[in-house]
């Protein structure tokens, strides 16, 4: 066996130290088989303007070996793998985070375990909800997917053409004058909304698109109150988001919707999305907030999961890809 697995952890347990840092988190966080045993972050807040990729690498390049020590002050025991975020994300983001991963790997003579973002993202939802085989709906800053699995892999039924959802809201609430983070800033402004304004619905095939939208609704902006905007630019596009999502639902005849990724902290999304799972009569999952936007803690518990299935990253096989697409990974753990 190439690696120490420490006999106490047939006693105690599994504990999996996972690191994520795709965009503007930075997180590591240690799971066992049962909880978060802890987690700390440092999160890259853009001066101006959206994430800069290379400014957000250096701030997690800073604050990287802090975040480690201050984790693994709270570990017990022995640590059997380090789980690190493969892709997809920002290239200058992911390195720096996978150098961190494989020093840590080697220093804690552990096993690498190489994991998909999105992927994390719902095996989280699935842990800390009774969801147990969904259709996801996974909506983030630079992802939007509906997935679900079948036959080794988590399959993509529809997706965005362009831009994910988070950074069309992030980008039209620049536009108007909001600073970034906007989804949640947008949220707040349409609950004064007092008309829907028509913008672009774009869903082809199982598809769909964002940036139209974003720019339909910059240039409502100038003739529109913004919180009519607001409202109008998250009647539209969670209508697409939930269309897509009850045609996959019809389509794989699963009974469980889950709600993923750091746009799913949006109360009118998950309104809208209810309100679809109650008329078909079916369950419809959120995780907690802190298990919603990117977080050390899905990282590691995907990691777990992959380690108990006996998967292993090579230090040679474990570059990073920007462009990992969930349905690339083969589930070796279901
Ligand atoms: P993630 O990439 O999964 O960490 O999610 C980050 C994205 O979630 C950003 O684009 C945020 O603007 C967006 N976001 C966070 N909270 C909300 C909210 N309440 N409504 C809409 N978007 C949100
Ligand atoms: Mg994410």
């Amino acid at each position: 066996m190439p690696y120490n697995c420490g006999h106490e952890n047939l006693m105690s347990g599994i504990s999996i130290l996972g690191l994520e840092g795709t965009a503007w988190n930075l997180s590591a966080a240690i799971v066992d088989e049962d909880d978060v045993v802890v987690e700390n972050t440092a999160t890259y807040k853009p001066p101006t303007g959206g994430i800069h990729p290379r400014e957000a690498a250096q701030h997690h390049a800073n604050h990287i070996a802090g975040v480690i020590r201050k984790t693994l002050e709270k570990r017990r025991g022995r640590i059997n793998a380090v789980a690190f975020s493969m892709g997809p994300g920002l290239g200058p983001c992911l390195r720096t985070v996978a150098t961190a991963a494989r020093a840590l790997a080697l220093s804690l003579d552990a096993p690498l375990i190489g994991v998909n973002h999105c992927i994390a993202h719902i095996e989280v939802g699935i842990w800390k909800t009774p969801a147990h085989d969904p259709v996801a709906l996974y909506v983030s800053g630079a992802n939007s997917q509906v997935l679900s699995y079948r036959a080794g892999h988590y399959r993509v039924f529809g997706e965005t053409l362009d831009i994910g959802i988070g950074n069309a809201l992030d980008k039209f609430a620049r536009s108007a004058g909001l600073s970034h983070p906007g989804g949640p800033k947008v949220e707040e402004l349409a609950k004064h909304a007092t008309q829907y304004i028509k913008l672009p619905y774009t869903v082809k095939g199982m598809d769909f698109s964002f940036s139209g939208l974003a720019t339909a609704a910059h240039e409502a902006s100038r003739k529109y109150p913004l919180p009519d905007v607001c409202h109008s630019f998250q009647e539209t596009a969670f209508a697409m988001l939930v269309e897509v999502t009850e045609r996959a639902v019809a389509h794989t005849g699963k009974s469980e919707v889950l709600l993923a990724g750091g746009v799913g902290a949006n109360s009118r999304l998950r309104e809208m999305l209810g309100v679809m799972c109650n008329d078909r009569g079916i369950g419809f999952y959120v995780p907690e907030k802190r298990f919603m936007g990117d977080n050390g803690a899905m990282i590691a518990y995907l990691g777990l999961l992959m380690y108990k299935s006996g998967y292993r990253t090579e230090i040679p096989d474990s570059k990073v890809n920007p462009d990992y697409r969930p349905d690339d990974a083969v589930v070796t753990w279901r």
